[in-house]
């Protein structure tokens, strides 16, 4: 074997271990958030996941959020049809699922928007970033109708402080209303339009969602 050919391999071996160390997410998330992200997931996600979509989706959310906050996971097609699931079609002794049910149900969370993906593949695999409930549309949509059902059945009390928050996060789709960025109730915060110090009050025409950093902004210019 050639010394130079076996060098470059071992330096394009370095790159791609250093491309595996994915950035920081841009929004990670704390162990105390972890019982209600799953809650959702269950409650809003899974009723429009098929089976398989459903397998693949907790088993990359387990390898990322669940595992240290951060969103970001690479893996590649063999793991995932190693690791996953075992295949209802086949008796084989080696029943793992194909490629192509692996790359249609990559495609059909991708679709949804469960999973958003970041890169092309390198040797180890892809990088994805997965997403909660509060980012995903098709959840929002499922959860709006879940509330309506659920009020109807186990009324709550329309003054929770909690609840009011939650109804001005889903009017605006969990968006800063200033800035556009997507959030999620773990990031979203609750803005006046008109302050309290300019009479404004808490009623929701009067409260906007809104990222910490517009916020911040919004209350350091009124004066
Ligand atoms: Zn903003």
């Amino acid at each position: 074997m050639n010394p130079r050919i076996e060098r470059i391999r071992q330096l394009l071996g370095e790159l791609d271990a250093e491309s595996t160390t994915a950035p920081r997410g841009d929004l990670g998330f704390s162990a105390l958030e972890l019982p209600e992200i799953i809650g959702e997931i269950v409650d809003d996600l899974q009723p429009i996941l098929t089976a398989y979509d459903a397998a693949f989706y907790w088993f990359l959310f387990r390898h990322s959020i669940a595992k240290d906050g951060n969103p970001q996971i690479r893996v590649s097609r063999s793991t995932l049809r190693r690791a996953v699931v075992k295949s209802s079609y086949t008796d084989a002794e080696e029943n793992m699922i194909s490629f192509g049910k692996v790359q249609d149900t990559l495609r059909a969370l991708e679709e949804i928007g469960a999973i958003q993906k970041l890169g092309e593949p390198n040797r180890q695999g892809t990088l994805y970033r997965v997403l909660i409930p509060d980012e995903i549309e098709a959840c929002r949509k499922n959860r709006a109708e879940r509330i309506a059902d659920e009020t109807e059945l186990f009324p709550l009390p329309d003054n929770s402080a909690h609840r009011k928050r939650m109804q001005v996060f889903e009017r605006d789709g969990y968006k800063c209303r200033r800035c556009e960025k997507q959030l999620t109730r773990f990031t979203a915060t609750i803005d006046y339009v008109q302050s309290p110090h300019e009479g404004g009050i808490d009623s929701p025409e009067n409260l906007i969602t809104s990222c910490a950093e517009c916020n911040t902004r919004g209350s350091s210019k009124s004066s």
